[in-house]
């Protein structure tokens, strides 16, 4: 069996080594975002351990690029904080379980022995608001059981909107997400492309917070 581990922290990422070895895995290791996905790419794993928290890329986007890449590789989440946030984000995400930092590798080793038996489940996750319907790993958008024909970047601005459905995102938050950090034109297009969205699946699928930001769902 063999296993990727993705994670930054050198210590931690060289006892789960040790110990994964220990019990007869092969172990790879990357220590950022961008090594994970690149081994995930370009060999085969029986599961990944993936941190949340990684330099380069973050764990929530490495897991949704492998999915989106119909790769079901099991994958368990080692999430940082103990919020509810955080581990329904890594499950909406594609992974398919996950253990919250600080974790005893007992507890690790048996949620990973449990994925392993489970094996390979083909489970994109369809996010569901009111009458629209997102196929993040389709990339398709449905409007009442109608498909719904968006542009790249309208996909991936209601992507991240109906992924945190129920709360108010800033327009900076959806410029870092759906925009990247290196982001410098005009703040305003965020407001552009919530106009195009409503135009596409209602008028009513995103609210405005005013001075806030953006709600999608109520709470
Ligand atoms: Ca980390």
């Amino acid at each position: 069996m063999r296993i990727l581990v993705v994670e930054d922290e050198r210590r931690l990422a060289s006892s789960l080594r040790t110990g994964l070895e220990a019990e007869g895995f092969a172990v790879d290791v990357a220590y950022d975002g961008g090594e994970g996905l690149w081994y995930a790419r370009e060999n085969s794993y029986d599961a990944i351990l993936l941190d949340i928290m990684l330099p380069v890329l973050n764990g929530y986007k490495v897991c949704e690029t492998l999915r989106s890449e119909q790769n079901w590789t099991p994958i368990l989440m080692l999430t940082a904080k103990d919020g509810d946030w955080d581990q329904v984000e890594a499950l909406d995400t594609g992974a398919d379980d996950y253990v919250t930092k600080p974790f005893s590798f007992q507890v690790l080793l048996a949620r990973l022995r449990s994925l392993l038996r489970r094996g390979v489940v083909e489970r994109p996750t369809r996010l569901r608001v009111g009458e629209v319907e997102l196929d993040p790993a389709a990339k398709q958008v449905f409007l009442d059981g109608d498909e719904v024909g968006l542009t790249a970047r309208e996909f991936a601005m209601l992507h991240f909107l109906m992924r945190r459905a129920g709360a108010v995102v800033t327009k900076a938050e959806i410029l870092e997400n759906v925009w990247d950090y290196g982001f410098e034109g005009d703040p305003n297009i965020v407001e552009v492309y919530v106009a195009r969205l409503r135009r596409k699946v209602g008028r009513d699928l995103v609210e405005t917070m005013r001075g806030l930001g953006y709600r999608v769902g109520a709470e």
